[in-house]
């Protein structure tokens, strides 16, 4: 094992001045030795690391790159609001335009308000929906990841019992369970707030079940309540409209971040009627929520999703290589189980609750030049090509041969 890479050095100088060398889901740590810690750049679906590695990259940033890193469409639009400033007294035409162009692409909004995070947005769907129904019972889908503050976060350190005092809870596409959580809530029921689909971490991927999405949405009109569509990490690489567009339920409101500017720092929060005179009247704002370059890259971002059909190459892709891995895990006589939407995949092993198998995999796999992710969902871009995928698939056959052979 080296002990001087360029990687290691950044590590060691990072544990003296970064709390505990790296903080939060970027963290290295927590992955397989092998994995670096640092990058050094990226290009289409490839990305490099500071030792110099070169990988085909499907974690895409976890989410943000959905047109491939550097796209030059992208690029050239960032540059050229760069040029004209970014950060000014008030926001640039670039707001206006980019609310019209969610406005005309989401079926459910009639207005859009931006911020930098997904946090940012789930946050302030929910004020939203207090602010608007005068409630605060909020019902959560149990194991669901909403952000990192304290109200959502996942993590008990630092969070008090008051901060979730009016959250309840359900099981993701349990209609039983939903209804029995807003019986509780009563008649103090704000929001009901799901995921696009249950992508709760190390655990199989679940697809919205059309019959719960309609129940939830009747629950919410019969209680008056609104339902949130944390659209956070799969807006704009399922569909361009919104990710419960697919199985026939519009939500009230929806946050949305990660994939929207490809990798430029942007969250939006979309709504209907209903919530425009609450949205008028709270005080939600941050120092850069009004920038114009990454409104920019949004505009050009979507554009592009557009003219190519992002989704359906992603999903195409996608579906090469799960059709691929899932040949090969057969040849190999090793049981693995793959879930989500093509575009989104989890990959993991049967009889593996320590993660051991998907972790010796994954670091095969990147010995070869190809970043996966053990237990997260992973991510496709519109840059990934047949070749790329190929590519990949080349390198996890490999690592099917190095598993087999323990
Ligand atoms: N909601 C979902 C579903 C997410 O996946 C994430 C980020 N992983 C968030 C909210 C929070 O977004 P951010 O990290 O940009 O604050």
């Amino acid at each position: 094992v080296q002990v001087d890479t360029p990687d290691q050095k950044l590590r060691a100088r990072a544990q003296r001045v970064i709390p505990g060398g790296m903080y939060g889901h970027m963290r290295s740590a927590g992955l397989p030795a092998g994995y670096p810690q640092f990058f050094a750049r990226g290009e289409g679906c490839h990305l490099w690391d500071v030792d110099g590695r070169r990988y085909v990259d499907f974690m895409c940033s976890w989410g943000p790159i959905v047109l491939g890193h550097k796209h030059p469409a992208v690029t050239e639009a960032v540059q050229r609001q760069m040029a004209a400033g970014d950060c000014l007294n008030g926001p640039s035409e670039r707001m206006v335009e980019l609310a019209e162009r969610l406005v005309g692409l989401i079926p459910h909004a009639d207005w859009a308000m931006f911020a930098k995070n997904g946090t940012d947005a789930t946050t302030t769907c929910v004020t939203l929906a207090r602010a608007a129904t005068g409630r605060r019972k909020i019902l959560v889908a149990k194991g669901a990841y909403h952000g990192a503050v304290p109200w959502c976060s996942p993590y008990p350190l630092g969070v008090t019992a008051e901060d979730r005092a009016h959250l309840l809870t359900f099981t993701y596409n349990d209609a039983a369970s939903l209804e029995a959580a807003v019986a509780q809530a009563g008649d103090d029921l704000a929001a009901v707030i799901v995921s696009a689909f249950r992508h709760d971490y190390g655990l199989d991927q679940e697809l919205p079940d059309a019959a719960f999405a309609r129940r939830a949405r009747e629950l919410c009109d019969a209680r008056g309540a609104a339902l949130i569509l944390d659209d956070v990490r799969a807006g704009f690489r399922l569909t361009l409209r919104g990710s419960w567009d697919l199985v026939g339920v519009q939500p009230d409101l929806s946050a949305w971040s990660k994939a929207i500017a490809n990798g430029y720092a942007l969250a939006a929060v979309t709504g209907n009627e209903r919530f425009r005179d609450a949205a008028s009247k709270v005080f939600v704002t941050g120092s850069f929520w009004y920038s114009a370059v990454s409104m920019a890259a949004s505009l050009a971002t979507i554009d592009e999703l557009e003219r190519i059909d992002g989704p359906r190459r992603m999903r195409e892709m996608g579906l090469r290589l799960r059709q691929g891995i899932a040949a090969q895990a057969a040849a190999a006589g090793i049981g693995v189980r793959q879930s989500g939407p093509p575009q989104m995949p989890t990959l993991l092993f049967d009889n593996d609750p320590d993660c051991a198998k998907g972790d010796r995999f994954t670091v095969e796999a990147l010995k070869r030049g190809v970043y996966l992710h053990p237990r997260h969902n992973m991510f496709l871009s519109a840059a990934h090509t047949e070749a790329d995928i190929d590519f990949a698939l080349e390198a996890t056959k490999e690592a099917f041969a190095a598993l087999a052979a323990r």
